[in-house]
């Protein structure tokens, strides 16, 4: 395996086409990364993909489709274990771009791309375990009465070409070859990834791995490729595309509702898996709201924790209206802690704007500016629950270090409150055993509002693994049947066909009686592993 090179002069500020990086138009527009930390622009520029450029990707997504969907398990899983061990041996070159880009510290970086390597070789894992397929096999039976019964047999197929989008706060494990892109190649489907302006070299850097990953797999080049844009033309086109079959979004709530309009707007719709926006909130009960320190320590750690740029920030907090000794503890923490460099300028300015809007409110506490132009102030406030019911835009997300504490008079008004939020990502119980009748209470009411119920944690981290779930109740998702983190996320990009007495020489491997893939299976309704 060859090392991609990392070092800046790697970097060609070029689309990747069906694994050949691509210069764009001469005399078309371009534009480069900016340095959050200072407002500098960071070299190289990169020009936006073309017409030409565009239509060349989609149409090699199609012919890369053709040998992907008929490839082995066993064969996705190396292609994704290759682009791991890739990036794994590129990661300081990467992280030190991803930390010019993005502001965010170089230790939180280092683990996100340990993150994205995992995650790429957990889906290879599960290639090999095999349940994703699905495959169900009903015997024909032609002495049943009255009538014979056929040949079934039923198995997931990938569906086709995916466009990904990733997220300006996770540059590697929600991004070029994040989650999106690892189950949609696992599933078997080409994909082309729009690349985010907030890190194009990162962008460029990760997609160079996955690129070469392709070749030496033997896979055709169409597998992958990565385009540049400026604004949302490109990225409305490709979800507009025939060849394309389902999108996968990590982002904003106005930016995934746009792209769910356009894929409904075709004339044959396509599914699109947008992960938003959340204010995941955290319900502290009576006996927990009792420790104060524990509580507040817990909260503003992860309020504040990378300026708050996680789409699992807890914005919500819900304590009893007699927590006093709670929320001057939280404003102590608060007051000590001071901002951290945000994405963009752009996330900076939004940021502020939200603070805004909850001006008003009692402040339970501000911190300081930290350095630099884009570092501002975290700061919470609060409000009763019967003025959450009231205004609903108090229950916003503002993406960065801004709290909202809700004091509730007694279980029956939280829990009124609680069922009139929107969908979540996340929702977390502060609680000590005399609390749990209060627990049980709640909890079918947090399974309605979110898509993880977390126990005396905190909603920032999401573990990586089979039994996760990062999705949630419309609109923290635009399907909340789903997850975006997790192997289960592989099921976004397949559908179910099932074949009838088709004869065992022609059918698909994994449905054929001798099992060639050794995949689990139920037949004739009983499990065989
Ligand atoms: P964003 O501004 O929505 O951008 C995400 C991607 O979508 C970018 O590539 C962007 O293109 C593209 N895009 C945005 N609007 C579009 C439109 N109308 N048409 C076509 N393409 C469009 O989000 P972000 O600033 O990167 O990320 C921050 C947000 O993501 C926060 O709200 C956070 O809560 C959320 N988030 C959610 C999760 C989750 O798992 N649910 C995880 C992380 C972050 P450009 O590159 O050209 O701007």
């Amino acid at each position: 395996m060859t090392t991609i090179s990392t070092s800046a002069a790697s970097l060609r500020g070029q689309s990747i086409v069906a694994g050949t990086s691509v210069a764009g138009a001469s005399d078309g527009p371009t534009f480069s990364a900016v340095d959050p930390a200072t407002g500098e622009d960071l070299q190289p520029t990169y020009g936006v993909a073309t017409t030409e450029q565009i239509d060349e990707a989609l149409a090699a997504a199609v012919d890369a489709f053709a040998v992907l969907r008929a490839s082995s398990p066993a064969d996705r899983a190396g292609l994704l274990r290759g682009i791991a061990d890739r990036l794994d041996a590129a990661k300081d070159g990467l992280v030190a771009r991803a930390h010019a880009e993005t502001g965010l510290p170089v230790p939180r970086l280092t683990g996100e791309v340990g993150r994205t390597s995992g995650q790429l070789r957990l889906f290879a894992s599960e290639l090999e375990l095999g349940e994703h397929q699905g495959v169900r096999i009903d015997h024909a039976r032609p002495d049943r009465q009255p009538a014979p019964a056929p040949d079934l047999r039923l198995r997931f197929v990938p569906v086709g070409p995916v466009v990904v989008f990733g997220a300006s706060n996770f540059p590697f494990a929600f991004s070029t070859a994040g989650g999106d892109t690892a189950s949609a190649l696992a599933a078997g489907c080409p994909v082309i990834v729009k690349a985010h302006n907030a890190h194009p070299g990162t962008a460029e850097l990760v997609g160079l791995a996955v690129a070469e990953a392709v070749a030496a797999a033997g896979f055709p080049p169409g597998t992958f490729s990565l385009l540049y844009g400026i604004g949302n033309d490109l990225g409305q086109r490709l979800v507009s595309e025939p060849a394309v079959r389902a999108v996968g979004f990590t982002g904003s709530r106005a930016g995934g509702l746009a792209l769910v309009r356009a894929a409904q707007a075709r004339p044959v719709p396509i599914p699109v898996y947008a992960e938003m926006s959340s204010t995941n909130p955290v319900i502290v009960l009576p006996g927990r709201a009792a420790r104060p320190d524990l509580v507040a320590d817990g909260y503003v750690g992860s309020l504040t924790l990378g300026s708050g740029q996680f789409c699992t920030n807890p914005g919500l907090l819900f304590v009893p209206a007699d927590s006093e000794a709670l929320v001057t503890a939280i404003g102590d923490r608060v007051a000590a802690a001071s901002g951290q460099t945000m994405l963009t300028p752009g996330i900076r300015s939004a940021y502020e704007s939200g603070v805004e809007r909850l001006a008003g409110r009692d402040v339970v506490g501000r911190g300081a500016k930290g350095e630099g132009p884009n570092a501002p102030a975290p700061v919470v406030v609060s409000c009763t629950a019967a003025e959450l019911r009231d205004d609903s835009s108090l229950a916003e997300e503002v993406f960065g270090a801004a709290g909202l504490v809700v004091s509730y008079a007694d279980l029956s008004d939280l829990a009124l409150t609680l069922a009139g939020l929107e969908g979540q990502l996340t929702a977390t119980v502060q609680a000590e055993p005399e609390d749990h009748d209060a627990v049980r209470t709640l909890l079918p009411i947090l399974e309605d509002l979110a898509g993880r119920v977390i126990m005396n944690g905190w909603p920032t981290g999401v573990e990586v693994g089979q039994a996760m779930v990062h999705g949630g109740p419309f609109p923290a998702t635009s399907d909340g049947r789903t997850t975006s983190v997790g192997t289960l996320a592989i099921q976004r990009f397949q559908r179910p066909v099932a074949y009838q007495d088709v004869p065992d020489d022609l059918l698909p491997e994994p449905v054929r009686e001798a099992n060639p893939y050794g995949l689990p299976r139920r037949v004739d309704g009983n499990l065989e592993i």
